[in-house]
């Protein structure tokens, strides 16, 4: 459809004052306070809309986001709701009635509230944000709706769905240090889509600005800026809900291993058990649905490998037709998260065994360490391991017997046993890939009076945090 001259100069002259505010000297620039360097991404892929609803009370304010911030440009205080639309790659902006309000604001423009610079947030679809919003075409006539905002603005939207409000200050703490630390260690996660973390458990739980507790925002504030450092290098605070008793190795989950992200025996991990029954005919289905080697009919289960944690590495399933190994976090992939809900689990009915004595972990006076691996109590000599019956080492985990060796874990497991029928019945503890913080035992620490730094150390090893 031609556009008439009128509406068409009308279409240029917002471009140019908007062009205008945009090239102004940097009158614009973060003193306020706000921050634009995290994209987060609320819609995108097979989520992404053709056509949205954002409202502001205050009206809007269109801005560019720089380095420090945002770059304020256009105003539009007249309007308080716009609709969003994508066509031939521009995003225009339309009000009530369908005045066309901008035929294309751009992809990497921002659309705040007008009082953004007071905090007022801008809601995406009845949701608030804080910071702005930003609208990338895709090919199909969709977009992906981005959010870009801070980061300690971004965890106060975060905190709470990863570990709900009302846990102890000193957990809250801890979690907010891991959070901000996997934000800044993830960031570009979806680069392919425009924006650094999406808004769901693939990357990080956020809700935005409706799910802030005042507890919550505390505990951000409380360690604003603080992230986990390995040798002086920023680290990925990884984290998950429950380990079962032992933390895991990154290697024995994913792929690389990390100095700082090894298995720790856990005694602040308050039980958490679950089963789940699958069926031979439904098992052949899940891995022929993921891509795996079609096994045929399957004819037996049984885990292959086991790690010195007693966590599964490997699972063997025969058929038919041919022999495929799953191994580490396919298990869990492959099955289903929420089924599988950790590496933690038996075909046999009982729960697996945890190594039976855990191994210490020397910890310095500052709570700084661990001071050695493999740690040994000699003799006065210096011959032999000390045998004394009333010698206690205080570990990491608790007291030791010192006649208790370090190098007797991995006893007592039982044999895993090929499962033959039809169905097999997993029988696992824990919840989570099982890899750094588990926050179940976060709480138990902090409830228990440990703070936030002794919290961290206990399950990241040789960290600084600042
Ligand atoms: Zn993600």
């Amino acid at each position: 459809m031609k556009k008439p001259r009128a509406l068409k100069r009308m279409i240029l002259a917002v471009r140019l004052a908007a062009l205008a505010f945009f090239l102004a000297p940097a009158a614009g620039f973060a003193a306020d306070g706000t921050e634009a360097s995290l994209r987060i991404g609320l819609a995108y892929g097979a989520n992404a809309p053709s056509s949205c609803e954002i409202a502001s009370a205050s009206g809007f304010i269109l801005a560019v986001p720089t380095a420090d911030g945002f770059l304020a440009g256009m105003p539009l205080p007249a309007y308080t709701r716009l609709t969003v639309s994508a066509s031939g790659g521009r995003t225009m902006l339309h009000a009530d009635g369908g005045v066309l309000v901008s035929d294309d604001i751009g992809a990497e423009t921002c659309v705040l509230s007008h009082d953004y610079a007071s905090s007022a947030p801008i809601l995406y679809e009845g949701v608030p944000y804080r910071g702005g919003l930003s609208f990338r075409p895709n090919a199909n006539n969709t977009f992906n709706v981005i959010n870009r905002l801070g980061v300690e603005e971004y965890l106060y939207g975060v905190l709470n769905s990863e570990m709900g409000y009302k846990n102890p200050p000193e957990a809250l703490k801890a979690q907010a240090v891991a959070a901000r630390s996997y934000t800044m260690c993830n960031l570009n996660t979806h680069a392919d889509d425009g924006f650094d973390l999406c808004a769901g458990a693939h990357c990080q739980v956020y809700k935005g600005y409706a799910d802030e507790y005042a507890e919550t925002c505390a505990a951000v504030d409380g360690t604003a800026g603080l992230l986990l450092y390995h040798s002086g290098v920023p680290v990925s605070g990884n984290y998950f809900k429950n380990s079962g008793g032992h933390t895991q190795n990154a290697e024995d989950v994913w792929t690389a291993a990390e100095a700082y992200l090894r298995g720790v025996p856990d005694a602040y991990s308050p039980p958490y058990t679950w089963g789940w029954q699958l069926s031979f005919r439904e098992l052949r289905a899940l891995l022929t649905a993921a891509g795996e080697e079609d096994p045929g009919e399957v004819a037996a289960v049984f885990v292959s490998e086991r790690n010195a944690s007693g966590n599964v590495n490997a699972v063997t399933i025969i058929g038919g037709k041919g022999t495929v190994v799953l191994e580490k976090n396919r298990i869990r992939t492959v099955l289903g998260a929420s089924n599988v809900k950790s590496l933690r689990f038996t075909f046999g009915g009982a729960l697996p065994a945890l190594p039976q004595t855990p191994a210490i972990r020397a910890v310095g006076a500052d709570g700084a360490g661990p001071l050695a691996s493999g740690a040994y109590v000699l003799s006065a000599d210096g011959f032999g391991v000390l045998e004394t019956e009333d010698a206690f080492i205080e570990g990491a985990s608790g007291r030791v017997r010192a006649s208790e060796r370090a190098d007797a874990a991995g006893g007592g497991q039982a044999k895993d046993e090929p499962v033959t029928g039809d169905s097999v019945t997993f029988t696992g503890s824990g919840y989570g890939h099982g890899v750094g913080l588990p926050q179940d035992s976060a709480i138990e620490m902090a409830n228990r009076g440990y703070d936030f730094r002794r919290i961290l150390m206990q399950y990241f090893t040789d960290i600084q945090i600042g």
